[in-house]
């Protein structure tokens, strides 16, 4: 491969203690940039004692939303921006000819996008994922691989979706590489400080009264609101869910369903 000659470079951020711990740099080059990953040897052998006991669910949606059972929400981050950017850059690529130069240089500049977005993203998600490990013992997640992601972009009766066949291809890309990624990058942090990571079985966890146990469509009047047909409980929608999640990893798959009997 060939490497420049960029002599000594300065290392942005690297903390001090980490002096004299690197172990192996890996050199790697995209989007016509030159990136370095250093493996540091910490010296930490075990893993922490975790004595937080506190447990949280997190319920993830088509929405790019995080809901957890506390009651917070976090809002997706926004692209949109971004995302025009992307498409100016593409097509700029598209008018240029085979070739030539400039359409060597309006290649890179679509990369350099590319990977901006993509970084713009794992930043948010390692941020998010820290702020989850650092506060809860048991972290409870669905597990994905059941759940039908693209589900919400057919629209419901209420709020019918635009386009819906065209956004559900890019919706279901975009929604499962982000949480697929959300969720390793948690399991991974809650672990190393000696935390729980739970997956559940997603079936029915939107349709199923946290209060009481019934599970019914009828349940989710709308799709931020959740109100019980059978005791009234209302509450918001993914909340509700989260809620259930966080005990289904905590009791077992039926949780939920068992108080209703
Ligand atoms: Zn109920």
């Amino acid at each position: 491969m060939y490497l420049p000659k960029v002599g000594w470079v300065k290392c942005k951020g690297l903390r001090e203690d980490f002096v004299g711990k690197i172990k192996t740099v890996t050199v790697s080059h995209e989007a016509n940039l030159y990136h370095a990953a250093l493996l540091i040897d910490d010296g930490i052998e075990t893993v922490p004692v975790c004595t937080n006991t506190n447990a949280i669910g997190l319920d993830v949606g088509v929405s790019l939303v995080v809901a957890d059972s506390e009651g917070g929400m976090t809002k997706p981050l926004d692209l949109v921006h971004e995302l025009t950017r992307l498409r100016v850059r593409a097509q700029q690529l598209s008018r240029k000819k085979k070739g030539s130069k400039n359409r060597a240089k309006a290649k890179v500049k679509l990369a350099k996008q590319n990977l901006r977005i993509a970084n713009m993203r794992k930043d948010f998600l390692h941020k998010l994922s820290l702020q989850y490990a650092e506060n809860q013992g048991i972290v409870v997640v669905e597990d994905l691989k059941i759940k039908n992601m693209t589900k919400a972009t057919k629209g419901t009766v209420e709020t019918p979706a635009k386009n819906a066949s065209a956004k559900r291809g890019l919706n279901r890309s975009i929604t499962q590489q982000s949480w697929g990624l959300f969720f390793e990058l948690l399991e991974y942090k809650v672990k190393a400080r000696g935390g729980k990571f739970v997956k559940v079985d997603p079936r029915h966890t939107s349709q199923t009264c946290n209060c009481c146990g019934h599970v019914s469509k009828e349940n989710r009047l709308t799709q931020a609101k959740f109100v019980c047909t059978a005791c009234g409980h209302s509450v918001n929608a993914d909340t509700n869910a989260a809620k259930n999640i966080r005990d289904r990893g905590i009791h077992g798959s039926n949780a939920s369903l068992k108080i209703a009997v």
